[in-house]
C-alpha cells in the first residue's frame, strides 16, 4: 500500500549492483539463482516475495539465573534491498514458541500453522494491491531459508548436532572419535580430506594424527532428493520415539515439517548458521588458551594425554622431572608468558574504534586476573576478524600466529 515500499519490493531484481563481483544481496547467491531457474513461473514476477525465518532461543526474565527459554520466530521478505531487509520493521514476529523448556524436536509442531500459511502462499497466493503501478496482482511466497546457530539447525533440520555424527550435511560421513581422557567427540584431522587431492597436508604422516596420511575423497552432499529418500525410508522404533539405527547409522529425530513445502527438496541452502554464535565459541577458546587461563583453557592435562596417545609432538608430552615429582605441563609455543600477557592486554586498553563500529571493549580488561571480561557475541566477531591478526604479532612464532591471522578472513 506503499508506493516506496512496493518499488523497493523488486530490488533483488531490478535494484542496481555497484560491486557485481560481490554478494551484496542473498539474490546474487546461487542459492536463489537455482531456485529462479528451477520456477521460472515464480521467478518471472519480480513482486512475488522470498522470505527468511531466523530463530533463536531467548529468556524474556532478564539473563543468567532462569533456565526459561522461548522461541520468537521472525518471517524476513529478502526482496527489499540490502540495510532496508535487516531493519527492525521489517522483521516480522509469526510466532512464538512459548516455554519454559527446549522446544527441540516439538519445534516442528508449532511450526506447522506457519508451514500451513507458506504453502498456502506458494500454491494460491493472495490478492495483493501493488501501490507503485496501481494494479491487483496475485502474490506468492517461498521460504528461501532458515537462520539460527547450530543447535536451532539441529532442531530444524531434525539431525541431532551433537555427539559422534554432528554435521547435518556430511551426516554419516563424518564420524568423531571419542577421545580416550577428555571423553568427548574430536573431529581432529578430519579437516584434511576436503582438501584438494594433491595439496601436500594430505601426504604429511607427522604434523596431524601420527602415522597418518589422508587419501579419501570429502563426504559427497546429498542433493534435496536423496535427503528426502533417507526420510522416507525411516523406521520408527518400537520401544521410545526414535528412529531404528538412531546414533548408529544416523543422527536422525525427526521429520522437520519443512518438508511439507512442494519445493523444499529443490532448495540448495534450506539451512544458514549465523557466524557471528560460532565466532564466539571459537575466539573465546583461542583467547583463553593463548593466555592460558586456568580452566578454561583448552590445552588442559586431558588434552596434552590425548594428544600424546594421537600426536607426534613429544615437545607437548607432560614431565616429570623425578620419579616421585609432580607431573609438569611444559609451555606450549601458542602461550604468551606473563609479561607479554601484560604487555598485550595494556595495548588493549588503549583501543579506540571508530564510532558505532563496536562497543567498549576495553573496559572489560583486568591486569590483576590478565583477563577481558563481558564482551558479547559482537565483540568476539570484531576480535576474530580485526584483533587478534594484530594482537599476537610478534608475540606468538609466525606459524602459530599465520593460522590466527587467517582465522579471520573466512
Ligand atoms: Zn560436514
Amino acid at each position: 500500500m506503499s508506493e516506496s515500499q512496493a518499488k523497493q519490493m523488486t530490488w533483488h531484481k531490478n535494484g542496481h549492483r555497484y560491486h557485481t563481483d560481490k554478494i551484496v544481496h542473498p539474490a546474487d547467491g546461487e542459492a536463489w539463482k537455482k531456485f529462479d531457474r528451477d520456477f521460472t513461473g515464480f521467478s518471472m514476477e519480480a513482486r512475488n516475495v522470498r522470505i527468511a525465518i531466523a530463530t533463536d532461543g531467548f529468556c524474556p526474565f532478564g539473563m543468567g539465573s532462569s533456565s526459561y527459554t522461548c522461541w520468537p520466530m521472525f518471517v524476513i521478505p529478502l526482496n527489499l534491498p540490502p540495510g532496508v531487509c535487516m531493519r527492525q520493521h521489517n522483521m516480522f514476529l509469526t510466532l512464538i514458541i512459548p516455554g519454559p523448556n527446549y522446544p527441540g524436536k516439538h519445534i516442528s509442531v508449532f511450526m506447522e500453522p506457519l508451514v500451513d500459511e507458506l504453502i498456502h502462499a506458494w500454491q494460491q497466493g493472495v490478492l495483493t494491491y501493488d501501490r507503485a503501478t496501481k494494479t491487483n496482482f496475485i502474490m506468492r511466497v517461498s521460504f528461501l531459508y532458515s537462520i539460527h546457530d547450530l543447535p536451532a539447525y539441529g532442531i530444524f533440520y531434525g539431525w541431532c548436532v551433537h555427539g559422534k555424527m554432528p554435521c547435518p550435511t556430511c551426516m554419516e560421513a563424518l564420524q568423531g572419535k571419542r577421545l580416550k581422557f577428555g571423553g568427548k567427540y574430536s573431529f581432529f584431522d578430519c579437516h584434511r580430506q576436503f582438501l584438494p587431492i594433491d595439496h601436500s597436508f594430505r601426504s604429511d604422516s607427522n604434523s596431524f594424527l601420527s602415522n597418518t596420511t589422508v587419501s579419501n575423497e570429502p563426504p559427497l552432499r546429498l542433493s534435496g532428493q536423496e535427503i528426502r529418500a533417507r526420510l522416507d525410508n525411516l523406521v520408527p522404533a518400537a520401544n521410545g520415539d526414535k528412529f531404528v539405527g538412531y546414533g548408529k547409522d544416523h543422527h536422525w529425530t525427526h521429520i522437520s515439517s519443512l518438508w511439507r513445502l512442494p519445493y523444499f527438496h529443490k532448495l540448495v541452502l534450506p539451512h544458514n548458521i549465523d557466524v557471528m554464535h560460532n565466532e564466539k565459541n571459537v575466539a573465546e577458546a583461542i583467547f583463553n588458551t593463548c593466555f592460558d587461563i586456568p580452566d578454561q583453557t583448552k590445552d588442559n592435562v586431558k588434552a596434552r594425554l590425548d594428544q600424546a596417545a594421537l600426536c607426534n609432538r613429544p615437545e607437548l608430552n607432560l614431565v616429570q622431572k623425578h620419579a616421585s615429582s609432580q607431573w609438569v605441563k611444559p609451555r606450549a609455543d601458542f602461550c604468551l608468558s606473563r609479561a607479554q600477557k601484560k604487555e598485550v592486554l595494556e595495548w588493549f586498553q588503549t583501543l579506540k574504534f571508530p564510532d558505532g563500529y563496536g562497543s567498549n571493549l576495553r573496559r572489560g580488561v583486568n591486569l590483576k586476573t590478565m583477563r577481558i571480561n563481558g564482551l558479547k557475541s559482537h565483540d568476539y566477531h570484531i576480535m576474530m576478524e580485526r584483533i587478534f591478526p594484530v594482537m599476537f604479532r610478534g608475540y606468538l612464532p609466525t606459524h602459530v600466529w599465520e593460522v590466527l591471522a587467517e582465522g579471520g578472513f573466512y
